[in-house]
């Protein structure tokens, strides 16, 4: 017997504290903690998608480069339409993609022309060839075509001159076909911002291993290193770090001196076994908060040496959601990319959902959109935060706020849809 107090860890016991620091202010306090790295370098632009530009891109050219033809048909001079009933057009030739008619067209003439062909001169305007009738060198019109129809403009894509990227864009798949159609090879963009990463825990197991009695497969390494590789950073996977001072002393000096960004799961809560704490009060400045939301509590962000360091829980759903909530963003502004928005939508809940107010709570959720065309929601079963089929199954957040003190079936709830934090 022994009358040492209960002590409750706040990693297993997400329950509510009045104490708990507030989610947002947390966000906002990381958010202006960090800054852009400034380093740049020039990549081919194969390898410039997820990349951020470090300067503006601007038009050197007209895309399209030259008035062209939008349907396969026959180029004529649209004041020649006629006013009402039929016109006779001599064919003079064939206008191919790449392969330009260089003849002259004249009054009452046209050209054979294939989509993408530039426009022979003297013509504007082009009549599919289903609204044609030809018999041998004679295709005849009618009155309902329009003068300019089916032609794509010189420069209606991008001008000459025109600012087409701002610095900070991050660069998407059609970003690097649009840069490919200006006739650039080669970009400047940011460095990458490099992310080194680590669990902690004497129970974890790599894949690979056999677990013994008691020991579980470290998921949350591989968890980290998907998020992290959507988001186009340089990874640094550190592995397993086992519970003592002197292995996670050593693993955050590793860390701090080969990564801007250090980022731990487990061992942030007041176990026993967890040193994280004790050994980074020793290495840097860092602060560890009980956050008001639920999955994942204790967090603490800082700096060790000149890298930003985030310590997530250990509970692999805390570890996806704090790394949604808090560290994305974060990681986004390192990047140099230009901030943006998350999409947030209401939908119908198809589900009941408990909670109790004095903290925020990012339930997982599956939503379409029903029958009648209106978005609905449900959750994704049994809500613990150890339990990952929950957002493996989801594809939103439900996020119910501070006050709420859960929804009925049938109530309106905001949802944040998975998309748009990758
Ligand atoms: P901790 O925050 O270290 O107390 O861990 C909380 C819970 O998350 C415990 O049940 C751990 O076993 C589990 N956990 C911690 N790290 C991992 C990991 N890398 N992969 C899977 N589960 C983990
Ligand atoms: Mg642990």
């Amino acid at each position: 017997m022994t009358d040492k107090p209960i002590q409750y860890d706040p990693s297993c016991m997400d329950d509510y504290d009045p104490n708990s620091m507030d989610a947002n202010m947390a966000q906002q306090h990381i958010l202006a903690s960090v800054h852009a790295i400034s380093a740049t370098e020039t990549v081919a632009i194969r390898q410039a998608l997820h990349r951020v530009l470090a300067k503006p891109i601007t038009a050197n050219l007209n895309v399209p480069s030259h008035t062209n033809s939008a349907m396969d048909g026959y180029a004529i001079n649209g004041q020649q339409i006629p006013q009402s009933g039929q016109q006779d057009f001599e064919l003079v030739g064939t206008a191919w993609a790449g392969r330009p008619f260089t003849g002259t067209v004249a009054t009452h003439q046209c050209v054979r022309i294939m989509t993408g062909a530039v426009m022979p001169d003297n013509t504007d305007s082009v009549v599919m060839q289903e609204h044609v009738r030809v018999s041998d060198t004679l295709i005849t019109i009618d009155d309902k075509q329009k003068q300019g129809q089916n032609v794509r403009q010189a420069g209606e894509d991008i001008a000459i001159g025109d600012p087409v990227f701002t610095a900070n864009h991050y660069l998407q798949p059609a970003d690097i076909g649009l840069i490919a159609s200006l006739g650039v090879a080669e970009v400047v963009v940011k460095r990458k911002l490099k992310v080194a990463f680590f669990s902690t825990g004497d129970e974890l197991v790599s894949i690979g291993s056999q677990p013994k009695k008691g020991q579980i497969f470290d998921s949350n390494r591989y968890t980290l290193w998907s998020m992290l590789s959507a988001m186009g950073v340089e990874i640094i996977d550190l592995g397993v770090v086992r519970d003592t001072p002197e292995a996670v002393e050593q693993a955050f000096m590793d860390a701090s001196q080969s990564a801007d960004v250090v980022i731990t799961s487990g061992g942030v809560s007041v176990g026993d076994a967890d040193y994280v704490k004790s050994t980074l009060e020793k290495l840097g400045h860092v602060n560890f908060w009980k956050v008001a939301m639920k999955p994942g509590r204790p967090l603490a962000f800082g700096q060790i040496n000149k890298a930003f360091f985030f310590g997530l829980p250990g509970n692999p759903v805390s570890v996806m959601v704090t790394f949604y909530i808090f560290v994305q963003a974060a990681l986004e502004k390192m990047m140099g990319r230009n901030p943006r928005q998350r999409l947030r939508m209401q939908a119908k809940s198809l589900s009941k959902l408990r909670k109790r107010p004095g903290r925020v709570e990012y339930q997982r959720g599956y939503y379409e959109i029903n029958a009648q065309g209106e978005l609905q929601v449900s959750k994704t079963g049994a809500q613990g935060s150890g339990i990952l089929r929950s957002m493996s199954e989801a594809n939103c957040f439900i996020y119910l706020p501070m006050e709420s003190g859960g929804t009925e079936q049938g109530d309106t709830v905001e949802i944040w849809p998975f998309e748009s934090f990758f």
